[in-house]
């Protein structure tokens, strides 16, 4: 999402008891390996240090959390949300996906997917040292969470071989730099930055008429380190990984989808940030670039997906963020798979 001028921080993580209907994985299913292992971490803080991913195909998927906690009040995320309607749907979405104040859980993260050619980083979440005095939590902020979330997965900032962003806004870009001697450098000093070009040629249009903090310290430093691959928004890698184009969100969103053989696994990046838009599609939150477009993308994205085998690999649902795309009425519901 973009960053926005709402003042109150992140107050408090997500409750881990779970509720609502999602439903999770038959144990009987074959086509989906999961792997749990507690990291040895010295992290007691929920998701933020264990080391869980999903191995689905010939992929490995692994979610690297940054933050999780209440980010903002519903009815602000959503100019078209009744309160009529969030009451109906509090049964289901509280206290997972809604706190008690009628906050929306967020998760901030990163998926690492190890391939068997490559391992490729995607979104790289908010960052340390960066300057964000809109939001408070993320201000500054100097803390360990992703560093061990990345460790704990086997990974150091050698490991990686691709960083891949949906989109740029300052939440998916962060991690791309780190402060070095006083410089912004490259988190990941032998991975190419595969960016969409004509997002960035947006944003770089957007940071010419109002400059954009996250653009100068996380994105312009990895054109000038000459790590930057500006590459079309269906960009092919190899065999297991493309990209494909997802507008609304952003002009030039586009999605991630992984697995030699038809999509495994999908990130879908900001396409969708709450299980509240898979139910209605049409829900469009006010940080949408082009609301109409971000709603039929996100019906057809939904669509798609809808009661196929594809791991739907959310950039922001609550824990565990990752699930299968089943119908509910004429919405959707996205039925947690959890390692
Ligand atoms: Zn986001």
């Amino acid at each position: 999402m973009q960053e926005a001028g709402i003042p109150r921080p992140l107050g408090k993580r997500a409750q881990s008891t779970r509720s609502g209907p999602a439903p999770t994985l038959p144990s009987d299913s074959i086509l989906v390996d999961m792997g749990l292992q507690t990291a040895l971490a010295g992290h007691t803080g929920g998701e933020l240090a264990m080391n869980k991913f999903l191995s689905v195909g010939d992929i490995r998927i692994h979610r690297i959390v940054e933050l999780e906690g209440p980010f903002l009040p519903a009815l602000d995320i959503f100019p078209t949300l009744s309160a009529q309607l969030l009451d109906a749907n509090r049964h289901w979405l509280a206290p997972k996906a809604l706190s008690r104040d009628d906050w929306l859980v967020f998760c901030f993260q990163s998926y690492v997917v190890r391939t068997p050619h490559h391992t490729v980083l995607v979104d790289s979440c908010i960052g340390n040292d960066k300057v964000r005095p809109t939001r408070p939590e993320w201000n500054l902020k100097r803390d360990e969470n992703f560093m061990r979330a990345l460790a704990a997965s086997g990974f150091s900032v050698g490991d990686v071989d691709f960083v891949m962003c949906t989109h740029l806004h300052v939440d998916h870009v962060g991690w791309n730099t780190r402060l070095q001697g006083g410089r912004w450098t490259p988190t990941f000093p032998k991975a190419r930055y595969l960016i969409s070009k004509s997002e960035f040629d947006y944003w770089t249009e957007q940071h010419a008429k109002t400059p954009l903090p996250h653009f100068a310290d996380s994105v312009l430093p990895v054109m000038e380190a000459g790590q930057a691959e500006l590459v079309h928004d269906d960009y092919a890698l190899d065999d297991h990984v493309r990209l494909a184009p997802t507008p609304g969100h952003t002009p030039h969103h586009v999605a991630v989808c992984l697995g030699q053989d038809g999509d495994d696994a999908v990130m879908p990046g900001d396409v969708l940030h709450s299980p509240l838009q898979a139910r209605y599609p049409e829900l469009s939150p006010r940080f949408d670039v082009d609301k109409d477009a971000s709603a039929k993308t996100r019906r057809s994205f939904l669509e798609r997906y809808c009661d196929t085998r594809t791991l739907c690999c959310t950039a922001h649902f609550p824990s565990p963020s990752i699930g299968r795309v089943t119908r509910w009425d004429d919405g959707f519901r996205c039925d947690s798979v959890e390692p």
